[in-house]
């Protein structure tokens, strides 16, 4: 996925300002300059986020209170202008960009969700046939375990493994080996006592 020019993200943004205000309109809606400032911040956002991010960058900017902004995220994905997913460990938006493939990598450990592109593979997505649908947007996501994570976890398991083992065989050989060669000095040292 190519990134996007300064034109296209002015363009997206006037063309969802537009879509806003036309539907506050056909719903008699007051047009409220919060509802506005929640669109732009939803907007500077180039990925996923969640709404305690959204919260914070319009924190300092603009008094909007957390109802507000899950209230106007509501009416943002109604009008297909955001899109909600539901992950296991919270519910995160994005902008909805018809046409856009997005991957997710979501770690069942952490919760981590980052994103991710495949050419190729979008490509075959755009192109698939769903029946009695007109898709927008796609989104596939793959489950699993972050490197962090599983460098963590098998570091606990080697941990967990070395206390469960008994001595290994390798060890045992040269405690064996030390032995005999304890028994040769000894034998040596009994030699020598003879002697004299
Ligand atoms: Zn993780």
């Amino acid at each position: 996925m190519a990134p996007m020019k300064d034109t296209d993200e002015r363009l997206l943004k006037e063309e969802a300002h537009r879509m806003l205000t036309e539907y506050m309109s056909e719903h008699h809606q007051r047009k409220t300059p919060e509802r506005y400032a929640v669109l732009d911040a939803v907007y500077s956002f180039e990925g996923l986020f969640d709404a305690d991010q959204l919260y914070q960058r319009l924190e300092g900017e603009f008094r909007v209170s957390r109802a507000s902004i899950y209230t106007t995220l509501d009416l943002l994905a109604r009008i297909g202008l955001v899109v909600r997913n539901q992950m296991p460990s919270k519910v995160y938006y994005e902008r909805n960009i018809p046409g856009q493939v997005h991957f997710y990598k979501a770690c069942t450990e952490c919760g981590k969700l980052e994103r991710f592109n495949n050419d190729s593979i979008g490509r075959l997505l755009k192109e698939m046939p769903v029946k009695r649908f007109h898709p927008s947007m796609y989104a596939l996501t793959v489950s699993g375990l972050c490197s962090k994570c599983l460098s963590n976890i098998n570091r606990r398991k080697k941990r967990l493994d070395k206390k469960k083992l008994p001595k290994s065989k390798s060890e045992a050989v040269v405690k064996s080996n030390g032995d005999k060669e304890q028994a040769k000095d000894s034998a040596r040292d009994k030699k020598k006592t003879n002697k004299t």
